[in-house]
């Protein structure tokens, strides 16, 4: 049965995307089944896959409105290794049609029951806010990993995306955790980052995942050529830390 992760974090730009599909990629190379489900209507990670929005018939948009079942939504990234449930912008609009229809917050739980099968991961980018899409990802999640970069208000957002996890826990979802804190974008010539990358240690403990992604421009230059990095330039450091992350992913579910 599919293991199903959100990628967390609701300031913007801190590696969320790049997180989601470089995971993906990275565990289908060691041989898992995934499924990659893009909740931002901003479809970044979609287009990141190489899958274009633009064209697409059906996305996660009609998935939480109940006019597709997830198989029939999702594509094939061919030259990724994982399947896309697409979004593009029509999914902003999700946001405002949800509230008025009922169990609103448990569309794709439900929804991804029929498809837990069928894979091994399955790994949900979202938005960069604590919505009703977010809120969805959320009680779908067996867990969520929080992509942050090592500076000082890194922490400070951080309490509230623990308090919302621990009110989802609390309320909507019994089996939701934080699996880990993953630290991205690291240069180890800063001190600061390694100040704050031990006071992660120190706070967090084994929530702080081993591996640790440099901040490597391959990784950046990846989406536009619609691959992630992982794909684009598998020798790259910053390919090669996610690959390394996969495999320790891979352990802590076997520990679940
Ligand atoms: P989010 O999804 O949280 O908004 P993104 O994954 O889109 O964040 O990343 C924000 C920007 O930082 C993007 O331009 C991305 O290419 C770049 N980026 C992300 N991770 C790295 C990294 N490890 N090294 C260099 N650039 C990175
Ligand atoms: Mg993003």
């Amino acid at each position: 049965m599919a293991k199903i992760f959100c990628v967390a974090n609701q300031k913007g730009g801190v590696g969320k995307t790049t997180t989601t599909v470089n995971l993906a990629a990275g565990l289908a190379k060691v041989g898992q089944r995934v499924l990659m489900i893009d909740l931002d209507p901003q479809g970044n990670a979609t287009m990141g896959s190489g899958v274009d929005k633009r064209k697409l018939e059906l996305t996660v948009y009609d998935v939480l409105l109940e006019s597709a079942s997830v198989k029939e939504a999702a594509t094939r990234a061919e030259k990724c290794g994982y399947d896309v449930l697409g979004a593009n912008r029509e999914l902003a609009g999700a946001e405002v049609e949800l509230v008025a229809l009922d169990h609103r917050e448990r569309r794709l739980k439900t929804a991804l029951a029929e498809v837990a099968g069928d894979y091994d991961f399955v790994l949900i980018d979202c938005p960069p806010s604590l919505s009703m899409l977010t809120l969805n990802g959320l009680c779908s999640a067996h867990g969520v990993i929080v992509p942050m970069q090592c500076e000082y208000f890194a922490l400070e957002g951080l309490t509230d995306l623990v308090n919302t996890i621990k009110q989802v826990h609390a309320n909507l979802n019994a089996d939701l955790q934080i699996i880990g804190l993953l630290r991205v974008m690291f240069d180890p010539r800063i001190t600061l980052q390694q100040q704050v990358s031990e006071q992660l240690k120190s706070h967090f403990g084994d929530k702080v995942f081993n591996t640790v992604i440099p901040r490597n421009v391959r990784l950046a230059e990846a989406p536009s050529y619609g691959l992630p990095g992982v794909v684009f330039d598998p020798a790259a450091k910053g390919s090669q830390a996610f690959v390394e992350f996969a495999t320790e992913m891979v352990e802590r579910i076997r520990n679940m």
